[in-house]
């Protein structure tokens, strides 16, 4: 006989098992189906961002960091190295010793919330009528067995987009996974894509040595950003850091051989280029990853892109059938994906009490996302850019102030950088929070919690913010709405 639950989860990425965790705590029998495997061949929980995507990522990008701190800024604390090197395999260890960490975790939170994990690929059968329980077949290798639940919620994410002209083999011509798992910095490496993978992927193997050009088919850099943002982000990561950063490229040939790749390529003069690198990092987005996740038939609304179609509280067209994270509409982010799942068992949870009402139901509010790029200075914002509210229309007051004027930014030897704060003209409500700066990744929760309660500027700028802390810049921006910054 099949076994039966409350909630089958597919995928177990931070959609998947934070679903799956969040039905557990609401007394609803869960099963969660993951089919990830690491390089050793074994399951691994986690999905794409604990082993491939943001955990990894981060801590190679402060292994870097790291590195380039000791050979760079250090000498004015007048801390003095010699033979300064970098043991790659050892940073890749850390690395995938930080993964295995929170990868056996969830497995870990998964028994101690009775949470049952499968291993294999899931798939939502048809079914004949709505007094059915949902199938859904789990095959591992060439075994297969169907359990069967009454709400299913569909987490499978996404995949790296493929480019056409070039076939990834990790060794190298690189995704997300081979840029993690290098053995050595190439001399050179070339980056499809000045996204946020691209970025920070670059930056890595740029601040351990590699000479780092970066190819854009987009006619301007970080153009989701705000632009004062990424003007500021793209004279520090080319003057500094030294990426070479080519935008509105159109890439015409890759072709390989032993020694190296070539990359034929129009610049934004429409002039032919050709750029010869060691290893290239394709980053050009992510794909949702629904093929093959519902049986023909069974209806399962998926639009041209590949997105499975939801509404604002991740319902399907189909009757209790849920998806969540990379695999539906919105930013492709760990935190959305989470948020969603959450939302999405909280309103299991509900109907199963029969107490559903649209007015109540929970749903996440993709307006106050906020976004983080981890480079250095990091990169954060959180709703509406200056460009956008100019095309909406929507008058509005600006406040900005330097880290250069912040006395913990001087301490910390990073003063490039400013926060910007945008509130409405007349209710002087905030509208949108850009930063860029050090650990700013911190300091954007501030802005999301002001947003989410509806603040105005006034109310950032009345609150008492410690000092000397990097969350005063924040205050002097808020100060600044009004013309009344006070240290600059
Ligand atoms: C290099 C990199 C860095 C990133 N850094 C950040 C960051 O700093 N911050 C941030 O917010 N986001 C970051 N992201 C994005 C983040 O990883 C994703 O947004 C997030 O993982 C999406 O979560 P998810 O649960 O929707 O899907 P995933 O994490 O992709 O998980 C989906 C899971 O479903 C499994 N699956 C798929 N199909 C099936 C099936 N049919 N049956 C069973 N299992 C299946 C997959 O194997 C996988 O385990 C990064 C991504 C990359 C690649």
């Amino acid at each position: 006989m099949a076994k039966l639950f409350d909630v089958a989860v597919i995928g177990a990425g931070p959609g998947g098992y934070v679903a799956a965790i969040r039905c557990a705590q609401l007394g609803l029998n869960t099963v969660c189906i993951d089919e990830w495997k690491n390089s050793e061949g074994t399951p691994s929980l986690g999905g794409t961002c604990l082993n491939v995507g943001c955990i990894p990522s981060k801590a190679l990008l402060e292994s870097s960091e790291n590195f380039e701190r000791a050979a760079k800024k250090f000498g004015e604390h007048g801390i003095k190295l010699e033979n300064l090197s970098i043991d790659v395999p050892a940073m890749i260890a850390r690395k995938n010793k930080i993964v295995k960490a929170f990868t056996s975790g969830i497995a870990m939170l998964f028994k101690k919330n009775k949470i049952t994990s499968m291993h294999g690929r899931g798939m939502l059968l048809d079914r004949q009528n709505e007094n059915q329980l949902w199938n859904i077949q789990v095959s591992n290798g060439d075994q297969s067995e169907v359990v069967q639940a009454e709400f299913v919620i569909l987490a499978t994410g996404s995949t790296p987009r493929p480019f056409p002209l070039v076939e990834i083999d990790n060794d190298k011509v690189l995704d997300n996974v081979g840029a993690l798992a290098l053995s050595e910095v190439p001399k050179r490496l070339g980056v499809i894509g000045a996204g946020v993978i691209g970025l920070e992927m670059g930056s890595v193997w740029r601040r351990l040595g590699a000479e780092v050009t970066i190819l854009e088919a987009q006619p301007g850099f970080l153009l989701s950003a705000d632009e004062s943002v990424a003007k500021e982000a793209q004279k520090v990561f080319t003057r500094e850091l030294g990426l070479v950063i080519q935008t509105g490229v159109d890439i015409n040939s890759i072709k390989q051989n032993k020694q190296q790749i070539s990359i034929a390529y129009t610049d934004s003069n429409k002039e032919s280029q050709k750029l010869e690198v060691d290893k290239l990092v394709v980053a050009i987005g992510r794909v949702p990853n629904s093929k093959g996740l519902a049986s023909d038939g069974n209806g399962l609304s998926v639009n041209s892109q590949g997105f499975i179609e939801v509404d604002a509280y991740c319902r399907t067209n189909l009757p209790s059938v849920f998806a969540v994270g990379d695999v539906v509409r919105g930013p492709m982010l760990a935190h959305k994906a989470s948020e969603e799942g959450v939302a999405v068992a909280e309103l299991i949870a509900t109907i199963k009490k029969q107490a559903a009402n649209n007015e109540s139901l929970p749903k996440v509010d993709l307006a106050v996302v906020p976004w983080v790029i981890y480079t250095s200075p990091e990169i954060a914002w959180v709703g509406k850019t200056e460009q956008m509210l100019k095309a909406e229309n929507i008058p509005y007051k600006v406040g900005q102030f330097p880290f250069m004027a912040n006395g913990r930014a001087r301490a910390l030897g990073e003063t490039h950088g400013f926060v910007k704060i945008l509130a409405h003209a007349e209710t002087d409500r905030i509208l949108g929070v850009h930063m860029i700066g050090p650990f700013v990744s911190e300091l954007i929760a501030e802005a999301v919690v002001a947003m989410e309660f509806k603040a105005s500027s006034e109310d950032l700028a009345r609150i008492i913010h410690a000092h000397p802390s990097l969350s005063e810049v924040l205050h002097e921006a808020a100060l600044g709405v009004d013309k009344r910054a006070l240290h600059i």
